[in-house]
């Protein structure tokens, strides 16, 4: 049997949904939450999330400002540029886009950043509350993930939870939140040895490698949750025959355009898993979400606001 969709569109839009009653709320104390998105150079991969950044705080109604400085910028006039930020008063969340250009000191920038205004939850202080399992502002892409499993109803705690992939982005902030809702984790990595077995053993899969469909088939148990958070562009046609194999539209697809995007996670995984998140369509617009999330609960914490009783989001 196939497995079952996460479908990341559809718990976006609950989100968004809440978002809009906290942004209504906040509006009528006077707060209207800021976003500032800092875009150094002209990275074509860089520019493209920056405007769907852009694009959500406009259909949500959050300010949004974008600082775009040259590729040639220095650590120094970086440096100042977010100690500008950090002062304004109509800056709620400041988000520096990586990567940066290889003369910036890019933890130095991040730590300069205003833990309170830390959106993405990379500064060391809020890297640490999520260690100690404080509230704090969560790295985005895991917050994302464990919306998608709570609002799907996949069963945390006691799970076997294998997280592949040890990024201070992804990985490690996963395998956190994962513990902290009970699961029993496993962080595996370039250097782990026989793989397939580890992964085999778990309820719950989250493939954070970079690796284009790396997790076929015989590396899932029948009946695992597996979320796909790769993002990889493929151009080879031989590669998308492979991959597509058993997918005609999705081949179909590939040639009408010449490119496609896959996860980590092989398309044939769908035939073993018990639930599957797509890409696209998965993780990435969670992404986005807990990023707005992260916006309005900064904009609120900054001011001494509580929660709405009715927001749902874990936070
Ligand atoms: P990253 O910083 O490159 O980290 C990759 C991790 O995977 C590393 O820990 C690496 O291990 C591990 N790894 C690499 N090859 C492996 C292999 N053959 N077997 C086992 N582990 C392996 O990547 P990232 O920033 O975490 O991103 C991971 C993926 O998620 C990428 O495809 C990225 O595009 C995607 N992503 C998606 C979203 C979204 O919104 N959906 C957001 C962020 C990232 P070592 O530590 O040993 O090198």
């Amino acid at each position: 049997m196939p497995a079952r969709v996460l479908d990341g569109i559809a718990i976006r839009n609950e989100i968004y949904a809440e978002l809009t009653g906290e942004i209504s709320a906040l509006a009528s104390a006077g707060v209207r939450p800021g976003l500032a998105a800092v875009l150094v150079g002209e990275n074509p991969a860089s520019k493209v999330y920056v405007r769907n950044k852009i694009a959500a705080c406009e259909k949500l109604g959050l300010t949004s400002i974008q600082i775009t400085p040259p590729a040639t910028i220095t650590n120094f006039e970086l440096l100042a540029t977010i100690e500008d930020l950090n002062r304004r008063d109509d800056v709620d969340g400041i988000l520096v886009q990586l990567p940066l250009p290889p003369q910036v000191d890019a933890k130095k920038i991040l730590e300069a950043v205003d833990p309170a205004k830390d959106v993405d939850g990379f500064h060391p202080l809020n890297v640490g509350h999520l260690v100690a399992g404080r509230p704090t502002l969560v790295p985005c892409t895991p917050a994302g993930v464990m919306e998608l499993l709570r609002r799907s109803s996949i069963p945390l705690e006691g799970a076997q939870a294998v997280v592949v992939g040890r990024s201070d982005i992804v990985g490690k902030p996963m395998a956190l939140l994962l513990m902290h809702a009970n699961a029993t984790v496993t962080i595996c990595h370039s250097k782990t040895r026989d793989l397939s077995a580890t992964v085999r053993r778990a309820d719950i899969v989250v493939a954070a490698m970079g690796r284009a469909a790396m997790i076929t088939p015989p590396y899932v148990h029948p009946g695992a949750t597996v979320i796909d958070v790769g993002i990889n562009r493929i151009t080879d046609i031989s590669h998308a025959e492979k991959l597509f194999a058993n997918f005609p539209e999705r081949l179909a697809a590939f040639r009408a355009k010449g490119t496609a995007l896959v996860g980590d996670v092989h398309p044939d995984v769908a035939n073993i898993a018990g639930a599957l998140t797509p890409v696209p369509g998965g993780v990435g617009p969670l992404t986005i979400a807990m990023l707005m999330s992260n916006t309005v609960k900064a904009a609120r914490l900054r001011r001494g606001l509580r929660a709405p009783a009715a927001a749902a989001v874990q936070r």
